[in-house]
């Protein structure tokens, strides 16, 4: 049986005194232990390695995201890979789910080259950051829900700190949805009742509820995972569609 999670949770308050710039916070966010299964593993996958890599240094930490301190845009999606982020240390860097997102973010003119292998490839993102409820590699892509309590500290302080520019929001997945409606709640916009349903496509307008927020619009997409792709039931264009929706939404050219 593996080890139960502890929560190891400081306030929001005082995670945003330790990070008051996304710069401060994807340098504490590198050095998190506090969920003990998923350091474990993650520090195992990067030991063990896959053949196909065995010579490369693995990164074995949290993946902070990846994209401007500005970013107008911002897409959550679940949790680094096994042998992509949790390798390559970069989120969406280095798998499939990656080369197929970056591919889309490129066709919808938000990155400046449609493939992304490694942390020093070139990629910049335009406008947009990408970020995830979870930042350590988890055994099967599945994180427990206290690990994704537990992280949840990180992603409500990069809101929050993106506030004064995030205006649009695309959550891949069903699974990121159900993380990103708290973090949102506990960063500053109102969550309506009954929740917004996840759905490809799904969008609705979150309002203010914290002084400097302006609304932010908040869109829903398959996961680019091997399971929905390789099924043909999430396309390029299909996710090209949201991200062009969302990129309009947040008035990125
Ligand atoms: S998943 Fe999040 S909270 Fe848990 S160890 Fe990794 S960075 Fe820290």
């Amino acid at each position: 049986m593996p080890p139960r999670s502890r929560t190891v949770w400081a306030p929001l308050w005082l995670s945003l005194l330790v990070c008051r710039t996304i710069a401060q916070l994807d340098a504490e966010l590198t050095a998190c232990r506090a969920c003990p299964r998923l350091v474990a593993w993650r520090e195992q996958v990067a030991h063990e390695k896959r053949a196909a890599f065995s010579d490369e240094n693995y990164w074995g930490k949290p993946v902070p995201g990846l994209g401007p301190a500005d970013a107008r845009l911002l897409l959550i999606g679940l949790a680094p890979a096994a042998h992509g982020g949790n390798r390559t240390g970069r989120m969406f860097t280095g798998d499939r789910s990656g080369d197929f997102l970056i591919a889309a973010m490129h066709a919808a003119g938000l990155t400046n080259q449609p493939t992304s292998v490694s942390a020093y490839d070139g990629l910049r993102l335009l406008g947009t950051r990408v970020t995830a409820p979870v930042h350590c590699a988890p055994p099967g892509n599945k994180p427990t829900t206290v690990e994704r309590d537990t992280c949840r500290r990180w992603l409500t302080t990069e809101l929050t700190l993106l506030a004064p520019t995030l205006r649009s929001i695309v959550v891949l997945g069903g699974w990121g949805w159900q993380a990103a409606l708290p973090a949102l709640s506990e960063s500053g916009w109102e969550i309506p009742t009954p929740k917004p349903r996840f759905g490809h496509g799904a969008h609705v307008e979150l309002a203010p509820a914290a002084r400097g927020h302006s609304p932010v619009h908040l869109f829903g997409a398959y996961h680019p995972s091997q399971q929905n792709t390789f099924t043909g039931r999430l396309t390029p264009a299909m996710l090209e569609q949201v991200l062009r929706d969302a990129a309009q939404a947040a008035g990125l050219p």
